[in-house]
């Protein structure tokens, strides 16, 4: 299998650090909001790394973190005038809701910051301890980033460079900084803001340093694989790699994989341009597993746009794969051949292998996706010519399983799901309202977001709450 490393810039055979095994660490979304649809593309574009790693014998360990301190988290409770506790908490669950409805495996484990500070503490003492690390006036731990000759190697930046570029910009309350490249460590609180007690100041972390603490406990000094969107290779990993090295005396992570950005209608995906999905959002018009086979259709490093036209075009091509697979359950049912193949049936058997292949082909080759889901098409078209209800039952099976597991592979469920019965989706509607009269806002939304997750869509009207399926 070869992997497009960042670090050095080409693709690379992978070996595992363990025979066997993969550590991968993904870095996680901030939960302050619902996770828009840029986010949604690591999630997407790894768990599939994943499950192909697994298809492959491999025992994956996947670890994907969630940052629950941040200033827009902070914000954002002090708008509301909750903590910011409540705030990631929230968003937390939606995220899972979220990632449930893109077929995204759960991690093997997601920490959160807040619950990993002791971690932290430790590693920025070490860093201390050996120099790559000190304090200023106002109780900041900033990182050295003079002590690490290496600094720059993942985004091929050079420290001079970097120096000169950043002699322009005086950030205010930094002014404890040796040098401009320095970055936080640690930091004291600010009015308002939650902190944890520590040898240095009352305060709480800076982002990089959660990662290298999360990614060292969980998966150990040494991992394969770590992974994230273009805009974290710096200063994000950059910074990772400074502060794991520096503190385990090893080196980090072996390959570098990063995602391409998600634009929309060509232009950055952005609040300001109002052209800003949330997975949410999308979720009323698509059935989720839309967005994920759009998003597979590209190469995971290629920029990405998203148009209605595109998933409209998505949400054919899939069509057309779930009424292959609709048909070759129901010639299951009936198929009335000799149950072994026929001669001409396991030639047509060999050409479905050879389609097999070029799927793994493409996705060993960097994971091309998109390759491997033309791979997908052929055989579903394989599949149209040759399966009929003359054909044997060993075929068909045969047909059907392959398609089913190649789509697996990459989180594509086949089984058009069976429709919830109105009955049922009415009693959820009918506890929805109870709990928006008993004022239990949390137990509303969730039921809300169970029927989103099923498709139904609701509308307050005057007349009471209509719903309709998407
Ligand atoms: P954030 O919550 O901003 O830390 O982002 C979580 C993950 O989403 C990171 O891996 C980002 O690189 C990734 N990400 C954010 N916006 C986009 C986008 N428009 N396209 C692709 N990936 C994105
Ligand atoms: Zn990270």
């Amino acid at each position: 299998m070869k992997i497009f490393n960042t670090l050095s810039r080409r693709k690379e055979e992978f070996v595992p650090l363990e025979p066997g095994k993969v550590k991968m660490y993904v870095c996680g979304p901030t939960v302050y909001n619902y996770i828009h649809i840029g986010n949604a593309r690591p999630m997407i574009v790894f768990d599939t790394v994943r499950r192909y790693f697994e298809y492959k014998g491999y025992e994956v360990n996947f670890v994907s973190n969630f940052t629950d301190v941040d200033d827009k988290i902070i914000n954002k409770a002090l708008e509301e005038g909750v903590d910011a506790s409540v705030i990631s908490e929230r968003f937390i669950a939606e995220c899972r809701k979220d990632m449930a409805g893109l077929n995204v495996k759960p991690a093997t484990t997601h920490p959160q910051a807040t619950k990993e500070i002791e971690g932290m503490l430790a590693m920025i003492h070490t860093l201390i301890e050996k120099g790559h690390a000190y304090v200023a006036a106002d109780g900041t731990v900033y990182f050295r980033t003079e002590s690490f000759p290496e600094y720059g190697k993942l985004s091929h930046k050079n420290l001079d460079e970097l120096q000169s570029g950043f002699r322009e910009i005086k950030v205010t309350g930094e002014e404890g900084k040796e040098d401009p490249n320095d970055f936080v460590l640690w930091k004291p609180k600010k009015e308002g803001e939650p902190y944890w007690e520590s040898p240095w100041c009352e305060g709480r972390p800076g982002w990089h340093i959660e990662c290298s603490v999360m990614a060292k406990r969980y998966l150990g000094d040494e991992i394969d694989i770590h992974a994230g969107g273009e805009d974290l290779i710096f200063p994000h990993h950059e910074n990772e790699i400074a502060q794991s090295e520096c503190a385990n005396g090893k080196p980090f992570a072996k390959y570098w994989m990063h995602n391409g950005f998600l634009n929309i209608d060509n232009k950055k995906m952005s609040k300001s341009l109002g052209n800003f999905f949330t997975v949410r959002e999308i979720s009323e018009k698509y059935d989720l597993q839309v967005l994920r086979f759009f998003m597979l259709g590209a190469h995971y490093r290629s920029p990405l746009n998203f148009s209605a036209e595109l998933m409209e075009a998505s949400k054919n091509g899939l069509e057309r794969i779930r009424t292959a697979v609709g048909k070759l359950a129901e010639l299951q049912q009936k198929a009335q051949g000799a149950v072994s193949m026929t001669a001409a049936e396991q030639e047509n058997a060999a050409a479905v292998k050879d389609l097999v292949a070029k799927y793994e082909a493409a996705m060993d080759d960097d994971f091309n996706t998109a390759d491997a889901v033309s791979a997908i098409f052929e055989l579903v078209k394989l599949s149209n010519s040759t399966a009929d209800e003359k054909s044997s039952p060993a075929y068909v099976s045969y047909l059907k399983e392959t398609i089913e597991k190649l789509c697996d592979v990459m989180g594509i469920v086949t089984e058009v799901k069976h429709e919830a019965l109105d009955a049922e989706i009415e009693a959820m509607i009918q506890a929805r309202q109870e709990a928006r009269k008993a004022k239990n806002y949390a137990l509303a939304d969730e039921i809300r977001g169970k029927l989103s997750d099923m498709g139904i869509i609701l509308e307050d009207t005057r007349e009471g709450v209509k719903w309709k399926r998407a």
